[in-house]
């Protein structure tokens, strides 16, 4: 174990970085344990959960109830005023889709 660690010593890293919990050095994003003091690292736990998300963009897509789900007030009304037009039930499977495959680290930092 090393006292000294290098935080911030790479500024071209820092978009894919996130810091150890115990010893705060800077390490990769997807890193499972800190490789300066060997600390296993916890994911990050979306609050928001991408799989209810899909779901409610397949079952009740047309009238926005993911984008509520997701805080985004403004778009679930935007789809519940244009529900009768069935693009916005288009738009949902499409969305829930694009939910599944993103990463829950993904997930976390866009919604979470
Ligand atoms: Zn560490």
């Amino acid at each position: 174990m090393s006292a000294d660690h290098p935080v911030g010593t790479s500024v071209r890293d820092a978009v894919e970085q996130k810091f150890c919990y115990r010893c705060g050095a800077s390490i990769p994003l997807d890193a499972t344990a800190c490789p300066t003091c060997g600390a296993p690292q916890a994911p990050v736990y979306p609050r928001k959960n991408k799989v209810i998300a899909a779901v409610l963009a397949f079952l009740f897509g047309s009238f926005g109830a993911h984008r509520f789900y997701l805080g985004q007030i403004g778009w679930g009304l935007l789809y519940l005023v244009f529900f009768w037009t069935v693009i916005p039930g288009i738009v949902a499977i499409i969305e829930g889709i694009i939910y599944l495959a993103t990463s829950d680290e993904a997930f976390a930092r866009k919604y979470g």
